[in-house]
Parts: structure tokens; sequence; C-alpha cells
């Protein structure tokens, strides 16, 4: 559990100021399906003959990534002001834990 305050002083490079900025965690978005329209068709296509392609092997994630047990999380700091947003360097954690700083 990596903990990380919720609110950071940061420079903003449209405002070219220091002001506290809103941390958050950006969720990872999936794509509805997992594949695209073409992807689908071609897996449907090579559907019964010997060999299928870049779809003969499970998927990376699943084979070679597992040896790492913790994934870099995805911050995003946003200024109050602008609303603009940008990725701060990125730790490594399994989880999160926003701290609220009086
Ligand atoms: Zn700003």
């Amino acid at each position: 559990m990596v903990k990380i305050p919720d609110k950071m002083k940061a420079y903003c490079p449209k405002c070219k100021t220091h002001r506290e900025m809103r941390v958050r965690q950006e969720k990872t978005s999936r794509r509805g399906g997992g594949l695209g329209r073409s992807a689908r068709q071609e897996k449907r296509r090579r559907r019964g003959y010997g060999n299928q392609g870049r779809y003969s092997k499970k998927p990376v994630t699943q084979t070679k990534m597992a040896s790492k047990t913790s994934r870099k999380i995805d911050l995003r700091l946003e200024c109050p002001e602008c609303k603009k947003k940008w990725v701060m360097n990125r730790p490594r954690a399994k989880r999160v834990e926003f701290v609220k700083i009086l």
C-alpha cells in the first residue's frame, strides 16, 4: 500500500505559477468486446484451420508479465484554475491510498 497525498503543490505550465493540484488515479479504460471489428473478422475467419496466427498463443500478459506482482499506477495532476491535467511520475504499487493533508 502506497500512501499519496490527494493535494500537491506543483507547477502549472499554463498558469505559470505553483498551485495546489488535485491528485487522482486514472482508471484504465477497456474497450468493449476486446477486439476491433477487423480483428474479430480475422479471428472468425481463422477458426477451424491449423495455425491460428497471432491467436494461436495466449496473450503476453498472461505468460511473460506474470513475474511482476505490482503495477505502475497512473497518477494525474489537475490544475484547479485551468483544469489542465498531466501525468506525474509513476511509482510501482499494488494498491494506492489517497491521504488528506491538513
Ligand atoms: Zn493551471
